[in-house]
Formats: structure tokens, sequence, C-alpha cells
């Protein structure tokens, strides 16, 4: 995908605070973090979302490297939340599949509808 931001992030064609990376992954601060922790995990390979058709060995391998990440964030202990915002009404705006590890914080319970 030659206009994936994300893709680019990847390629390390464009700038990004990584925190972690393997041959098939890649994890690096969000450019607009929404708790004191917040960093994105994708896969390098290109996938729009979840609903993609993702090969199962590669998401074994993206979803092992969430406390990975924890770990190198430091809130392996305190806890964290991961979120996979999927499509329209996931309300995803970057569609390379990604994954986000929010902590650092006590995170709020609510999980309800937009307003
Ligand atoms: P989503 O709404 O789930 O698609 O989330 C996309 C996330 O990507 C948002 O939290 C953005 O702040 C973040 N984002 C967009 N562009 C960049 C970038 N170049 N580097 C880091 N994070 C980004
Ligand atoms: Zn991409």
């Amino acid at each position: 995908m030659t206009d994936c931001i994300f893709c680019k992030i990847a390629h390390h064609e464009i700038p990004a605070q990584v925190v972690y990376e393997n041959d098939d992954v890649i994890a690096f601060e969000d450019l607009n973090p929404q708790t004191p922790v917040h960093t994105l995990l994708i896969p390098k390979r290109h996938y729009d979302n979840l609903s993609d058709d993702i090969d199962e060995a590669l998401l074994g391998k993206l979803f092992a490297a969430v406390p990975t990440v924890a770990r190198l964030k430091g809130i392996e202990q305190s806890g964290y939340r991961i979120i996979a915002n999927t499509g329209a009404h996931g309300r995803q705006t970057v569609y390379h599949l990604h994954i986000h590890i929010l902590g650092g914080t006590s995170l709020p319970i609510s999980m309800g509808p937009a307003d």
C-alpha cells in the first residue's frame, strides 16, 4: 500500500517513536496520545483491519507482542487496555490494522455508544 501512513512507518520511510520491532510487527507512540501511555502496535504487512482475512499465525504474533510492548512501557503490572477500532462504526480512521495499547492511569469503565 503505497499511500498508507502506517506502511510508511513500518518501512521506516517516515519518522515515528518506535518502542518495539521484530520481523513481523512494529510498535510506536501514538501521535495524539489519549492516555499517559498510548502506543500503537501493527503488523508490518498491510491489512485494512481485523476483517481483512489475516493469516492466523501473524495474528498470534501480533497479540504475542502486546505484553512485550506493555513491559517495555512499564505498564505490564499496573494493567492496560487494548483496542482495535474496526470499520466505520468502530470509528477506525487509519485503515492499516492497529492495536491501541492504553495505560499509565486508571481508565474509564464506560464503553457505550457515542453521543
Ligand atoms: P484509529 O482511530 O483507531 O484508526 O486510530 C488511528 C490512530 O493513529 C490515532 O490515535 C492517531 O492519533 C494515530 N496516528 C495517525 N497518524 C499517526 C502517525 N503518523 N504516527 C503515530 N500515530 C498516528
Ligand atoms: Zn498499510
